[in-house]
């Protein structure tokens, strides 16, 4: 998933918020959204691209399953009700973007059993331009989709006031 992943956040949070009866964590869930990305950063400028982008630990459900039990684990002891939404509407956000990149990307949903990656469609490389390829591709209308979706809640929310 390239440009879907803070719309498709912004749903959700608005979502999970509606059902915690707040709307306090925006921001943070918006955050998260895009989170796992920041290994982009590095993909380009640290490692001169010789490592594929969803290698790296920000894209491994495992990683993030262990913080977020850890987090939850505290934010439960703690009994603060406000951890607790936050940690939920955090971690929630980044396994949908982890989800997202599962289409036409590859996520090792089962690591560290194995390190088979998993994706639902292969996108071919028929542009010599990567972005194209992704771009001209039909899941490419997954995004369009999400876009509309927040789109459409953002102005609903607007006309609500
Ligand atoms: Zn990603």
């Amino acid at each position: 998933m390239f440009i879907a992943h803070l719309p498709a956040g912004y749903i959700l949070t608005t979502t999970l918020q509606k059902k915690l009866k707040t709307n306090k964590y925006l921001l943070l869930g918006l955050i998260a959204s895009i989170l796992p990305d920041v290994d982009l950063f590095y993909f380009f400028l640290v490692d001169n691209r010789q490592y594929l982008h969803h290698g790296y630990w920000s894209h491994i459900p495992f990683y993030w399953l262990l913080i977020a039990v850890v987090t939850l684990i505290v934010a439960w002891l703690a009994k603060k009700k406000e951890y607790m939404f936050a940690s939920v509407i955090f971690f929630s956000n980044i396994f949908l973007h982890l989800i997202l990149d599962t289409i036409v990307g590859r996520i090792e949903w089962l690591y560290p059993f194995t390190n088979k990656a998993f994706y639902l469609f292969s996108v071919p490389n028929v542009y010599g331009f990567w972005v194209y390829n992704f771009a001209f591709h039909w899941t490419f209308l997954f995004e369009v989709g999400l876009i509309a979706w927040a789109g459409y809640i953002l102005f609903k929310e607007r006309e609500e006031g």
